[in-house]
């Protein structure tokens, strides 16, 4: 293990596929070479076997450390067959295969090298705090149950991992998901004046989603705000009057929408269906004339060969959960993997990219803890 691919393979092959999950495993390898290179490391176990940790090392309670972030779990590996074995770290030429090498054990890999080769330097300095979660896929569970512990503690800024081909970038959108639930009478299909339909009522609600105008201001990079209604499920038959249907909506969000009066909107539209909101993260968003923000474009530019331009991220990161301890801090998303390889199959990470983020943070926590 004395190189960040070799890490990566060693990773690439605990099977952390989300569900179920399993993290554990992964975690301990990961928390014991942790240990070993003098940190302190915490578990925390939101169910069993679903491993996040936070892992520290320096402090000098003048300036909080800087927070690396990344994830253990992987997405399932779909319908497609895969000419790479997906848990194996095969390789060929600069490329390295298998699940989550993108998303992302390769940015995880890079991450604890840079712990590694910064370890014995940070003592008497802010130092850093690597928090490694369990089931981001899906929702940022381990990272939103984490963030009601206190093992968080403090930081100052944050570096999260996913993918973004070692770029940059100063933010993402938020996501508010909700389920609603129409409700009807039951009848007979060939007497429906008899019942009430909930299909109708859902369906008049969809169309007037569909037509939803959020009435936002656009955000110079992330656009603006968008609405989906994604799934749509009602009725048991078709000659009975459906009493109940369901739809599931996905909203994302860009800064200065507010999640609140967007939920009082929809509720003006759904009238009295049931509703779950199961998903409510906010924006993430740094400026990037931010002081930090810019000193992180200056350390990527010579190593990416040209300065870097700020762009923000489609998919959300754990950042949005862990803004919730470490408010205010400055976050940039700034990883190894490929961001169309995510999610795909026969996924693969650049090895080169994986050096070159090992510099990075290297660079970025040499220059935060200086
Ligand atoms: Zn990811």
């Amino acid at each position: 293990m004395s190189d960040v691919i070799g890490l990566t393979r060693t990773l690439l092959k605990f099977d952390t596929v989300n569900p179920p999950g399993r993290e554990r495993d992964c975690a301990r390898h990961a928390g014991a070479m942790l240990e070993e290179w003098g940190f302190k490391v915490d578990y925390h176990e939101y169910a069993d076997s679903r491993t996040s940790l936070v892992a520290r090392i320096g402090g000098n309670g003048k300036r909080a450390p800087l927070c690396l972030t990344g994830h253990f779990d992987v997405v399932p590996l779909g319908t497609r067959k895969w000419a790479h074995d997906p848990f194996a770290g095969e390789s060929h030429g600069d490329k390295l295969y298998g699940r989550g090498s993108s998303d992302m054990k390769a940015g995880v890999a890079a991450i604890l090298l840079a712990a590694r080769n910064t370890a014995s330097k940070l003592s008497g300095t802010p130092g850093i705090v690597v928090v490694l979660t369990a089931a981001e896929e899906g929702g940022g569970l381990g990272s939103k149950n984490l963030a009601q512990t206190q093992l968080l503690g403090k930081a100052g800024a944050i570096v999260v991992g996913e993918p973004t081909s070692n770029q940059p970038f100063v933010g993402h959108k938020g996501s508010l998901k909700f389920h609603a639930i129409f409700r009807g009478v039951s009848a007979h299909g060939s007497m429906p004046e008899l019942g009430e339909n909930a299909v109708y009522k859902a369906a008049r609600a969809v169309a007037k989603l569909e037509a939803f105008d959020f009435k936002a201001k656009r955000h110079p990079l992330m656009g603006g705000p968008t609405l989906n209604v994604g799934t749509f499920e009602g009725g048991s038959g078709v000659n009975l009057v459906p009493d109940a249907a369901k739809i599931g909506v996905d909203i994302r969000t860009v800064p200065g929408v507010d999640h609140r009066m967007v939920m009082k909107k929809m509720k003006r539209i759904l009238g009295k269906a049931e509703v779950d909101v199961f998903s409510d993260l906010p924006p993430v968003w740094t400026e990037p004339d931010d002081e930090w923000m810019q000193r992180v474009f200056e350390i990527c530019g010579p190593v990416l060969g040209k300065k870097p331009r700020p762009r923000t991220a489609t998919y959300m990161t754990d950042a949005a959960n862990l803004l919730k301890v470490y408010a205010g801090a400055p976050t940039v998303v700034l990883g190894p993997g490929e961001p169309q390889m995510a999610h795909q199959t026969d996924e693969y990470c650049s090895m080169e990219r994986i050096r070159q983020a090992v510099a990075i943070y290297e660079a970025l926590i040499a220059d935060w803890c200086k």
